[in-house]
């Protein structure tokens, strides 16, 4: 693929949108730094956007030396969770991750 403002070589690259801490893969011009994606890339940026659309804001509050979080009650309902519900947290790249059951 050439870039279509310089000629120069297209190549394979990482991009990110800091304010929504998406990454996605792109093409990108080794001249003049111009980026291009190909349908197959636009597909999976346009679903990690349909992905970050169902996330719901959260707060922290302080409990003890930690931090809670609290769970919207329409997550609670559809995960049947109660007070004492065991659950795993993971540190991703992104974020945090709540693995339940
Ligand atoms: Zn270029």
């Amino acid at each position: 693929m050439k870039c279509p403002l310089c000629k120069g070589r297209m190549e394979k690259a990482t991009a990110a949108i800091e304010e929504d801490s998406i990454s996605f893969e792109t093409y990108r011009c080794t001249s003049c730094g111009e980026e291009l994606l190909n349908k197959d890339q636009l597909k999976a940026l346009a679903s990690k956007y349909r992905h970050l659309r169902k996330a719901k804001p959260i707060h922290f509050a302080k409990w003890g030396n930690s931090l809670a979080v609290r769970i919207p009650q329409k997550m609670v309902l559809e995960l049947n969770l109660q007070e004492g519900t065991e659950a795993l947290i993971l540190r991703e790249k992104e974020g945090l991750k709540i693995i339940v059951g």
